[in-house]
């Protein structure tokens, strides 16, 4: 930079030129820290996260989508909100197939020794009937090819469906928490990698296997979930440093919800260490039989259904516009769902319970949105994006579009907030700048500049609306808990829980208080064109 003269005054203003053409400088917050510190004060003196989490989880829980569980932690929930003021407390519902819950699930291995066995009833999967003593056989059934070898072979049996999985020993990250090294790469946009070539008709081809087993009279299926032995990726800036194994399961797939639903055979998912000793029996010819009972319900669609759970803080001069925090309340049926995502829907009901009690009046409306079936893909809140705001195909948008200041997710487990993800959305940095930095002191202090996915956010971000995902500490949220049998309260952290909930409530304020709605990216173009 050159100084044209000597005096001070003109050189800040070369400063400030220099700076405003080099970065976008929003204009100052008017943050009221009065407020903030009354936030901080009532979330970390007088949290209620922890019994939330108790109710969703330990009570509830599981809250798998079209369960009876989901629909008692969202009357429980309703029932809170009216408890704290909150007003326009509703459930809206939208379509989703049949629901399926666990009636009872035994597994013993019998020959060559009594063995209780560790695993469990795939979702959506039937039941076996009663109690059965079967032999256990190896099918190796990729593309239907291979059916022929094995037609006339598999009546009366459980068949394991997979190879044997390498358990390596414990190494490398088992707990995420943001260090120098992450918070380094967290602050980076990686190139994409190149998208793969077509993975063919899955679906189809799952369809008829499970035709196939019903047709051949096969008793159950067993597996041991997915590849993973840790050895892939081998870096340990690798954020998914899944560890399925020590009796910990992570359950794959389910079975179909519309009219194939029921149609295949049982399907259970084995603790990998009792599944490989199978494997190596049958290798060396050592008969295996096992005792299985498997009863599960399907719930019809008529009674159950898809919902969101809502509620609000009215805004008061502004509000027709709205802060939507969002987090989804189903859960996989694994285990009680605590860290996916009992965490997160309690973070959210917290902020909104800690606003009240603080006796905030936000200028904007804060309105909470807790979704069912993110786990079957987004269901939820992409059902409430086409009811109220936009149809995401078409990009034809709803007047409510225009009236949504940002919308919060959270979904990454237990760990406190250290920043926020800025979805790719270039102007809201210089904005959440100044709003973390009263929240430096809590931990606060990445802003993530790329684009997250895999949760609600992106039902939001795909119509234009300004949605964030929070950067989360992930623990052991993926070496241990989401979508495992071991996703238990155990594994909440209550600090961290007490600190992300305080800190998302300030985030609502701060959104809900600003003259402007949050910037907003361009607005995606329509995936379909309009018709003629
Ligand atoms: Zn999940």
């Amino acid at each position: 930079m050159r100084i044209a003269n000597g005096k001070l005054k003109s050189f800040l203003a070369v400063a400030a030129l220099f700076t405003a053409a080099a970065f976008p400088i929003a204009d100052s917050e008017k943050l009221d820290f009065a407020a903030i510190g009354k936030i901080r004060d009532e979330g970390f003196a007088r949290s209620q996260v922890m019994d939330h989490i108790f109710w969703l989880a330990d009570v509830y829980g599981p809250r798998l989508t079209g369960s009876p569980g989901i629909q008692q932690a969202s009357d429980w929930a309703m029932g809170r909100f009216r408890q704290w003021g909150l007003t326009n407390v509703h459930q809206e519902r939208w379509k989703f197939g049949k629901g399926w819950s666990l009636v009872r699930f035994n597994a013993n291995l019998v020959e060559p020794q009594e063995q209780p066995i560790i695993g469990y009833p795939q979702s959506w999967s039937p039941g076996t009937n009663g109690s059965n003593v079967a032999e256990v056989v190896r099918a190796q059934i990729t593309n239907e090819g291979d059916f022929a070898k094995y037609r006339g072979t598999l009546s009366g049996k459980v068949v394991l469906s997979q190879p044997a999985r390498v358990v390596r020993m414990l190494e490398g990250p088992i707990i995420l928490r943001m260090d120098d090294k992450w918070t380094a790469e967290a602050m980076t946009t990686p190139v994409p990698a190149p998208v793969g070539g077509g993975r063919g008709n899955n679906a189809e081809f799952a369809q008829k296997l499970r035709e196939f087993y019903r047709s051949e009279g096969v008793v159950a299926v067993f597996d041991r979930g997915s590849n993973n032995d840790m050895a892939a990726g081998g870096s340990d800036l690798t954020w998914e440093q899944q560890h399925p194994d020590g009796g910990t399961i992570f359950p794959n797939g389910a079975g179909p919800r519309d009219e194939h639903a029921g149609s295949g055979v049982p399907v259970v998912t084995l603790a990998v260490e009792h599944y490989n000793r199978m494997v190596r029996l049958l290798e060396r010819n050592i008969p295996v039989k096992v005792s299985l009972d498997v009863d599960t319900k399907f719930i019809d669609e008529a009674t159950m259904n898809g919902f969101n759970t809502i509620a609000e803080i009215p805004g008061s001069d502004l509000a027709s516009e709205v802060v939507l925090l969002g987090a989804h309340l189903d859960s996989h049926p694994y285990a009680t769902g605590a860290t996916d995502n009992a965490t997160g829907s309690a973070a959210m009901m917290e902020a909104l319970r800690i606003l009240k009690a603080a006796g905030m009046k936000p200028r904007r409306t804060i309105r909470i949105a807790l979704w069912g079936g993110e786990e079957q893909g987004l269901l939820g809140s992409r059902a409430y994006v086409r009811e109220h705001l936009a149809d995401v195909d078409t990009m034809t948008l709803k007047p409510e579009h225009a009236k949504i200041a940002a919308y919060f997710n959270s979904d990454n487990g237990t760990g406190r907030v250290r920043g926020i993800w800025m979805q790719s959305n270039l102007a809201v940095r210089p904005i959440f700048e100044q709003w973390i930095a009263p929240l430096a002191d809590l931990g606060v202090t990445i802003l993530g500049p790329r684009s997250v996915s895999a949760t609600d956010h992106v039902s939001f971000d795909e119509v234009g609306v300004p949605a964030f995902q929070f950067l989360v500490d992930r623990l052991e949220y993926n070496s241990r808990t989401h979508h495992s049998n071991m996703d238990t309260v155990d594994r909440v952290q209550r600090d961290d829980m007490i600190q992300q909930a305080t800190v998302i409530a300030v985030f609502a304020y701060d959104a809900a208080m600003r003259d402007e709605k949050l910037p907003r990216k361009a607005l995606p173009t329509p995936r379909t064109r309009p018709s003629q």
